[in-house]
This record gives structure tokens, C-alpha cells and sequence, in this order.
């Protein structure tokens, strides 16, 4: 019988570096061959080059998102089928999935009586008959000969008196012409790709096969050396190989590995360069004196310990020359705000502007209010920009701007949308970085030539992850809470128990606690969810509170009537504010101590946690109450049982990955992150910050300068442009 000539099978001694074809590159300057780089092109351009990948098929695949033969190369396998096990037809055992080869002695097609077209094509191999059945399929006869040598694979059945594998898996395997490309679906481990419709696996193993043949001969992207100390075995080109068509279990997973790690690599490689270039950008040097230091005395309270680091860490950056990028990660109610504004005024006091952005208007009200109440004494001006303005007010409010007559700006989108002149921003602030999008950042950046970035997040994701996503960015972290621990009770309540619910609101009041109602308007301009918060509404007060002073708030309420009822809620005209998820962030009334959250099931865990952090500011015990309803969903009893159980934000986030899985961290577009095609952020967390240092350092290293410039290329071919594009 032929010998089957798979890809080689490399043993592992094979692949191992020693007298590869790098022996002749030096110990640390690898020299690419010129073919190799060669192919580094060609490998980047479009389908039509290969061989058999017709306009039809190319169409189909950019349906896949498949435009350059590196797409395809990096297309990799869903799963794979092992069909490794090459047996005798005596010794098929009934349902075994096995491959069986031997030659075609008949082929048979007819028509059932219920109008089917039967193929049956005989194979024998001199120890027994098997039968290859296939159902309106007859064309197929004609890829067959009598005499032939084939390859069928699949599950063996016992039917009629006769061994048959139906729908097989097949390949001829001496034919006329028979190449080497024709054993890819049966006799291996096969790959099984995520196709669309119209794309049979046969062609697009060929294609993969021939892209891999012809155009995987590249260079590699880490040198030698760095890849011997790394334990990375394979060249990524034969990783890519064995990825593909795997000649051993063994070497997949090496392999895997070896793709992982590239991936990874070149991801933290592009944000180690997007942070260098970023510190080398022209800033202000801004320096804390004494001024800084007495408005800091001047606060109603002493900062945390953690915050007086962070504000140590901010100070240092803000002290150079160039801009600062940094981050500051702290759960809701660690007092994020306050850094903000020590920084902010560090600005002011060196004769700058600075701006502060925040997601909703609410938010922007209640900073500007805060903000005002503390220079007050100071001289400082600070001016509010929303959506509310009067054409008059707005054009006065530019011109101050540009003179430099406002020292600090709050605003949401309008700040960035409208185009704000600066006289001389010098830092600019983002609070609940998650809220807006990379792209947003780099916007307010262009304001003014190079000014110092400060933004905060709440994580809603996980350390280990937000170190990546926000990977140029250096973190801070607010680890406590101004008042200890908080003490809050987070509790379901049966719709039986709901009149309790509403005692326990009455109760709080009554100590002259406040109270939040959470109703769920998914979309804020639905005029018949608004009816049903409206009704609600208008229940509570007249019949539930009837005693009480209700307020309202909504996303269809304009921001003038907005900030009259957040100031009635904070203090003595409203004791329980119903509202939807406008208050979600960064709210801060601390007498509020109980919430009660209608429809629970309805919002997302980083959500839920959002809103539990409006209560219990204070430290005083609270009450976090869930109306749910969770018949028959499965997945939002996951979350509200976390939700229930865990009160640490960095926690509830990694629950919060695990229940949903990844594919909302990227899912968001905007990003400008891309899509992982073989790594995975949670479920290589661990590998993560170790990948993350050595590209980092592989980026200082001046031996690796050659390989520096190679990847510095690929990662602008492979990332997408919005990755780059706040770099000011
Ligand atoms: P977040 O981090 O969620 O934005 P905030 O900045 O709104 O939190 O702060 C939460 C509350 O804690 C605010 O009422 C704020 O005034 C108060 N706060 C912040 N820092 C301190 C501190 N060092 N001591 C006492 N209260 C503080
Ligand atoms: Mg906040």
C-alpha cells in the first residue's frame, strides 16, 4: 500500500532549534533572508494570489472576514476530528469513529423508493468490505474509480448484514494527478473551521493547506535568542503548520502555545510602543507648591492613605515634561472624584486650564457643584458646559474659553463634539473612562498640544485585563474606602415580601435616611417603558409613599429640571427618588441607605453594582433590595446570586467574564481593540502580565532592534488603525 504522505510528521527532536535554518544568524542580531521578508509581504496580500481560490470562494470568505492569505493563515480551527486511527475492516468495531482504507471494487447509485438518490461505493481492503453510503449526492460517484485507493473516515454502522459509514469523510489517494493536498479529510487529525454557508470544508482545508505550502515560508517575528528563552520551540511558521493540520497531539499544543504567546506578544509590543511614543510627545511641567498643599488642608476631610498615594504617583507624572497617561482604577466610593480635583487645581495653580468630562449630565451637575463649593475661596472659575446652554450662553462661554477666562471646564460629549478652543489646557480629566470609548480619549487629547491625561474607571473589568486594554496607560490604585468597609445588605425579596420592601424604605426615611427606586427603562426614548416607569411613578406616591415626597428622574427630563430634583433629593424636597439608570454613576448623595432595584434580572452585574454604590456613602448600614424576576433564566440567576453574594468590584467583574464570557470586553467596537483570534484574555489571564513584561522590555532592548522594526510593522498591518489613533 502507498505510504500516506502527511505534512512529515516532525517529531519533536526535529523542531527543535539546534541546526535549524537560523544556525547561520548570528547569536543576537537575526539577519531576515531576503525570501523570507519577501513572503512577509506577499503573506499580507489578497486572496487572489493563491492558487484555487476562486472569485466565488473569495467572495464567500470575505463574508468570514477573509481578505489576505494572512486571514486566512490565521483562520484557525473551531475544533478537530482525530481520524488518526487507521484500521483493518476485521477489526471495525460497530459505532468506533475510524478511518479505513482500501480499494474501490464498486460504485452503485440508484433511487430509493421514497424518490432518494443512493450512493454506494465498496471499498475493500483483502480483510473484509466496507460500504461508503452517501444520500443525494451522486455526483460524487464521478470523483471515484473502480480500483482506486481511498481513504474513508467516520462512524461505522452495521446495516443490512454489511459494515457502512454513512456520509464519510473521504480522500483518493492514487488517483491520476493525486497530490499531496488530497489526504486533508480523513487519515489525520482534521481541523474543523467556522465556515459560512457555501463553503464546504474540502475546499477550504485545500486552500488553507496551500496557503500554508506556499506561503507560510516567513519570517519569524521573535528572534532566536528570545524565543530560546522563552521555551518556544516551534518557528511560527510550522506552528502555524501544525495549528492547521496537526501531526500529533503533542505538537498542537505546542503549538498552540507558540501562537498564543505570538499573539499576546505583539499585542503588549504595540501598547509598549503606543506608550513610549506617547511619553515622548512634548508636555507641561507642572509642579504641586504650596498653594496645592493649603487648598488640600482647606478640604472638609483627610485624604485616605490610598489617596495620598495615588496623588503622589499623579504629581510625579504631572512633574514632567511630557504627558501623563494614567489611569486610576478604585471601586465605586473610594473617593476618586476628590483626586481629580487636587489634580485639576494643581493645573490651575501653575496658571493652566483643565478639563473634567463625565459620562452623564447629572454627574457633570454634581461635580461642577462640589467643585465650586470648594475654590470658592480660591478665585477660580469654573464653568459647566452641557446641552442645555442658550445659543448666547454658548458663544460667551467659548469666548471665555479661548481667553482663558474659565480655569476649569466640566462637561459630558458637548466638550469634546463641539469644538472647544482652550487658551492652554494642560490636563484634562475623564471620569468612568468605561463609559466612553478609547476613540472619545484621543479626541479630548487633541484639545490643546499635548496636555496631561487622567481617567478613572470603577472596573468594570478585571486588573489583569484592564492592564491591557488600558495598557498604555499607568495604573493607580484606590484599594480603600474613605469610611472602611462598606456595610450593605444586599437582599432578593419575593413578590410576596414586596410590602416589607417598602416598610424598610418608609423605616430609613423616617430616620431622615434617603431612599432610590430603580426602575429598568432599557431604551430611554421607549415612550411605553417611560408609561410604565410613569405609572409606577405615580403608584408609589399616591397609594405606597403617600406620606412621603417622591421624585422622578429620567433620561427624557431636561438637565435644568434634572439638577433641581437631584438638589430637592439631596436635600429636604424629595426623601425617595424613583429613577431609571441615570443615576447609575458616580451619584453621590451619602444619605442614601436604601435602594430598591425592580426588575433586577433585567441589568448587568457591573451594572447592578454601579447602582449599588449610590447607597450607604457613609458607611452607614444599608439595604440593597432586588425585585426579580427569574423564571426559567438561568444566567441571570447567576448574576443576581453573585451579586448577592460578593460586594468587592474587582470580584463581581471577574464573576461577571466568567458568566458572560469575554466577548463583551471587546465586543464594543469602538475600542479600537482587536479581536484575539487564538489567545484568550480570561482564560490566559495568568500568561497575560508575563507576555505583557517581556514585550515591554523586548521594546528596550537595543539587540533585538532589527526584530523591533519588523514587529513595529506587522502590528500596524494586524491591529486595526483606530488601536493608534489617540496617540496623540
Ligand atoms: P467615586 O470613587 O465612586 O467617584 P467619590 O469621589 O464620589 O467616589 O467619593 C465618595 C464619597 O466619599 C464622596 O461623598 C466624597 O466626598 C467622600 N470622600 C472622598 N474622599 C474622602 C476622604 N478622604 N474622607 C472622607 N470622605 C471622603
Ligand atoms: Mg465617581
Amino acid at each position: 500500500m502507498k505510504q500516506i504522505n502527511t505534512l512529515g510528521a516532525k517529531s519533536i527532536v526535529d523542531v527543535n532549534l539546534t541546526p535549524s535554518s537560523e544556525a547561520e544568524s548570528s547569536l543576537f542580531f537575526y539577519l531576515p533572508k531576503a525570501r523570507e521578508v519577501q513572503n512577509q509581504l506577499r503573506v499580507l496580500g489578497d486572496l487572489g494570489q493563491l492558487r484555487g481560490a476562486v472569485s466565488r470562494t473569495r467572495g464567500r470568505m470575505s463574508r468570514l472576514g477573509l481578505s489576505s492569505i494572512l486571514d486566512l493563515l490565521l483562520h484557525f480551527p473551531r475544533t478537530y476530528l482525530d481520524l488518526s486511527t487507521i484500521k483493518k475492516i476485521s477489526e471495525l468495531q460497530v459505532d468506533s469513529k475510524v478511518t479505513v482504507i482500501g480499494q474501490v471494487r464498486t460504485i452503485d447509485k440508484r433511487r430509493s423508493f421514497s424518490g432518494k438518490d443512493i450512493l454506494q461505493i465498496v471499498i475493500s481492503d483483502g480483510s473484509g468490505y466496507l460500504i461508503g453510503v452517501w444520500f443525494n449526492q451522486n455526483y460524487l460517484a464521478d470523483l471515484f474509480k473502480v480500483g482506486d485507493q481511498v481513504a474513508f473516515s467516520g462512524t461505522v454502522k452495521f446495516n443490512y448484514g454489511s459494515l457502512q459509514i454513512v456520509n464519510p469523510l473521504y480522500d483518493v489517494l492514487d488517483g491520476p494527478g493525486t497530490e499531496e493536498t488530497d489526504v486533508l479529510n480523513t487519515c489525520r487529525i482534521i481541523p474543523l473551521y467556522p465556515l459560512t454557508a457555501g463553503l464546504s470544508p474540502r475546499t477550504f482545508r485545500k486552500l488553507i493547506f496551500r496557503a500554508i505550502r506556499e506561503f507560510s515560508d516567513f519570517l519569524d517575528l521573535l528572534p532566536l535568542t528570545f524565543r530560546m528563552s522563552q521555551n518556544l520551540d516551534l518557528l511560527s511558521s510550522e506552528a502555524l503548520e501544525q495549528i492547521h493540520f496537526p501531526s500529533a497531539k503533542n505538537l498542537l499544543l505546542i503549538s498552540r502555545r507558540r501562537l498564543i504567546f505570538e499573539e499576546l506578544f505583539l499585542l503588549e509590543f504595540a501598547l509598549a510602543m503606543k506608550k513610549r511614543s506617547a511619553f515622548q510627545l512634548p508636555g507641561v511641567a507642572l509642579s504641586p507648591d504650596r498653594k496645592i498643599l493649603e487648598f488640600m488642608e482647606g478640604l472638609p476631610f483627610r485624604l485616605t492613605r490610598a489617596q495620598r498615594r495615588v496623588m503622589g504617583e499623579i504629581w510625579k507624572d504631572l512633574s514632567q515634561p511630557h504627558p501623563m497617561n494614567r489611569l486610576i482604577q478604585g471601586d465605586v466610593g473610594s473617593g476618586k472624584t476628590i483626586v481629580a480635583i487636587i489634580a485639576l487645581m494643581t493645573a490651575v495653580f501653575n496658571g493652566y486650564q483643565g478639563a473634567f468630562m463625565v459620562p452623564t449630565e447629572i454627574l457633570a451637575e454634581q461635580h461642577y457643584q462640589r467643585l465650586c463649593f470648594l475654590v470658592k475661596d480660591w478665585g477660580v472659575k469654573v464653568a459647566l458646559l452641557t446641552s442645555s446652554l442658550t445659543p448666547g450662553q454658548r458663544k460667551s462661554f467659548y469666548e471665555d474659553m479661548a481667553r482663558g477666562e474659565i480655569d476649569i471646564v466640566i462637561g459630558t460629549h458637548a466638550l469634546i463634539q463641539e469644538n472647544v478652543a482652550f487658551r492652554n489646557l494642560a490636563l484634562a480629566v475623564i471620569d468612568e473612562q468605561h463609559r466612553f470609548g478609547v476613540r472619545q480619549r484621543g479626541r479630548l487629547k487633541d484639545k490643546a498640544v499635548f496636555p496631561h491625561l487622567l481617567v478613572m474607571s470603577a472596573t468594570p473589568i478585571p486588573r489583569s485585563i484592564s492592564q491591557t486594554i488600558y495598557g498604555d496607560l499607568e495604573v493607580s490604585l484606590i484599594d480603600e474606602f474613605p469610611q472602611g468597609k462598606r456595610d450593605i445588605k444586599t437582599i432578593l425579596v419575593e413578590e410576596s415580601h414586596r410590602e416589607r420592601a417598602y416598610q424598610l424604605i418608609k423605616q430609613e426615611v423616617d430616620k431622615g435616611k434617603k431612599a432610590y427606586v430603580i426602575c429598568p427603562l432599557i431604551d430611554e426614548s421607549d415612550k411605553m417603558e417611560l408609561k410604565a416607569v410613569l405609572q409606577e411613578t405615580e403608584f408609589l406616591q399616591n397609594v405606597v409613599f403617600k406620606d412621603y415626597q417622591v421624585g422622578l428622574l429620567h433620561g427624557q427630563i431636561n438637565s435644568v429640571k434634572k439638577a433641581q430634583i437631584m438638589e430637592k433629593f439631596r436635600g429636604d424636597g424629595v426623601d425617595i427618588l424613583i429613577s431609571t439608570t441615570v443615576i447609575e454613576v458616580g451619584v453621590d448623595v451619602p444619605e442614601a441607605t436604601v435602594m430598591l432595584i425592580e426588575n433586577a434580572e433585567r441589568f448587568g452585574l457591573a451594572q447592578l453594582h454601579q447602582l449599588r454604590g449610590r447607597i450607604g456613602r457613609k458607611g452607614d448600614r444599608s439595604y440593597c433590595l432586588l425585585c426579580a424576576d427569574l423564571r426559567e433564566k438561568e444566567e441571570a440567576k447567576k448574576r443576581i446570586d453573585a451579586f448577592i453574594k460578593i460586594s468587592d468590584g474587582f470580584k463581581l467583574a471577574e464573576r461577571d467574564l466568567f458568566i458572560r464570557g469575554e466577548g463583551q470586553l471587546f465586543g464594543e467596537r469602538q475600542s479600537g481593540f482587536p479581536d484575539l483570534k487564538i489567545a484568550s484574555m480570561v482564560r490566559h489571564k495568568k500568561i497575560i502580565g508575563k507576555v505583557r513584561e517581556k514585550a515591554f522590555a523586548f521594546l528596550e532592548d537595543h539587540r533585538f532592534r532589527r526584530s523591533q522594526k519588523l514587529l513595529q510593522a506587522c502590528c500596524h498591518r494586524l491591529l486595526p488603525p483606530r488601536f493608534f489613533e489617540d496617540q496623540g
